[in-house]
């Protein structure tokens, strides 16, 4: 691959400035490739900074290389991510308890340590949980970072490494030749490249109808609310009663949880306001495993749209319409794969394929017999109101 830097375009353009555009950016900066990003806001507008900041994705091929890569991130991106290890999810019921039991088995299976724990244990490490916790489980393995830091600290180790980022700058298409695409066109003009990468969260699927194929992605709102800061709890990744988040270094409670609400997708970006009813419910759910922190106000509250696919795995692939563009799209799992899913696109850019993680689970073709009316099946489809938008490319 050429190693050039013309203004006029690079190497490898990346369209999406969330976690997985710009730590597949920075991978490949870190490779010597010439790699620039292109972002219609700014960088971590999306659900990439807006999310729990989650990094336990034991399900994923890639949570190997999740785990082996976060301690280290901070160290190599030179700028501070607030990753701390480890994680618990604690259960208020017998039926939450038997919830928690698929996700300690496949810790087990890949060979990573995890512990049933019985309420009192929970208590020591969880000191604002509910006397009637029930217990839960300690993963060893797992932890969560800060989703603002973390963009930023990729921004701007991809800068460090010469790479460009172009921001409030909208992908309207592409240039091609053949089965190749040669130039990106942009609201800034047009932007050549002899790789692309499209990184673009809920919009994925737009930017490859464009192109000829359909990468099949829902967009739905999830909300989360902070709280005033509370004393340090030893374990401040604690997910549960249907929420996940984390304790901030500076002691707030960051939770979100379910149900996600569907959303069209259009030009409007109201998607991402918050949801009162559903912030509230959060704030019940909280109150119900930290009792303690009944007191405590919430002093924030946002939305994030999140991407999501018809099986809930990831996409990672070349596009068969455009052999030179490979699509990634998360789905509700970016944030906390993103140091091994951005090296995973890079391999796959430069060599073709992923050195360390078996990427097939990811591939385009297990969606060859989707029905065009997947949404509808799914009943994943948006209530018929103004204001249920998901920003669209
Ligand atoms: C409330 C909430 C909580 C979550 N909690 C967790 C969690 O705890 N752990 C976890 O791992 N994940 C979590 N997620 C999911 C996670 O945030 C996403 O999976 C991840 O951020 C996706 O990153 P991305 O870079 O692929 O997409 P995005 O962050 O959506 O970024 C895509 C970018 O592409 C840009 N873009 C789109 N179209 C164009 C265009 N035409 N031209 C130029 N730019 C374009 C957008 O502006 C956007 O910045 C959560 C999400 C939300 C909303």
């Amino acid at each position: 691959m050429n190693v050039r830097q013309s203004t006029n375009g690079a190497s490898v353009i990346v369209v999406g400035g969330g976690v997985t555009g710009l730590s597949t950016a920075w991978w490949l900066a870190r490779s010597g490739i010439d790699v620039m990003v292109i972002e219609k806001g700014i960088v971590g507008w999306g659900a990439s900074g807006r999310n729990g900041g989650g990094a336990t994705h034991q399900h994923s091929p890639l949570f190997a290389e999740e785990q082996q890569l976060w301690p280290q991130m901070e160290e190599l991106l030179g700028y501070p991510t607030e990753y701390r290890p480890k994680r618990v999810r604690l259960a208020i019921s017998e039926q939450q308890m038997q919830e928690a039991k698929p996700g300690f088995d496949r810790m087990l299976r890949q060979g990573f340590p995890a512990e049933w724990l019985d309420a009192k244990q929970i208590r020591d490490l969880v000191p604002l949980a509910a006397e009637h916790v029930v217990g839960g489980v300690y993963f060893e393995r797992g932890g969560h970072a800060n989703p603002q830091r973390t963009v930023q600290a990729y921004a701007w180790a991809v800068q460090d490494l010469g790479g460009r980022i172009l921001q409030h700058t909208r992908v309207m298409g592409f240039e091609r030749r053949a089965d190749s695409v040669t130039a990106v066109r942009t609201t800034a003009g047009d932007f050549s490249c002899d790789q692309l990468v499209v990184a673009a969260g809920p919009q994925t699927g737009l930017l490859s109808r464009l192109l000829g194929t359909e990468v099949p992605v829902a967009p739905a709102r999830a909300d989360m609310i902070v709280t005033e800061p509370l004393p340090l709890m030893p374990i401040g990744g604690v997910d549960g009663n249907s929420l996940y988040g984390r304790q901030t270094l500076r002691g707030n409670l960051a939770y979100g949880g379910g149900p996600h609400e569907w959303l069209r997708v259009s030009n409007s970006s109201e998607g991402q306001r918050p949801s009162s009813p559903l912030a509230l419910n959060i704030a019940k759910r909280l109150s119900e495993i930290f009792p303690k922190a009944r007191h405590i106000r919430i002093i924030r509250s946002w939305a994030g749209i999140v991407e999501n696919t018809p099986d809930g795995r990831p996409v990672i692939d070349r596009l068969p319409t455009a052999i030179n563009a490979v699509f990634a799209t998360m789905s509700s799992v970016g944030f906390g794969l993103s140091p091994a899913s951005g090296r995973a696109i890079c391999e796959l850019v430069m060599q073709g394929k992923c050195s360390f993680a078996d990427l097939s689970d990811f591939r385009l073709s297990r969606f060859g017999n989707l029905s065009p009316s997947w949404r509808e099946e799914l009943g994943w489809i948006p209530p018929e109101s103004e204001g249920n938008h998901a920003s669209a490319a």
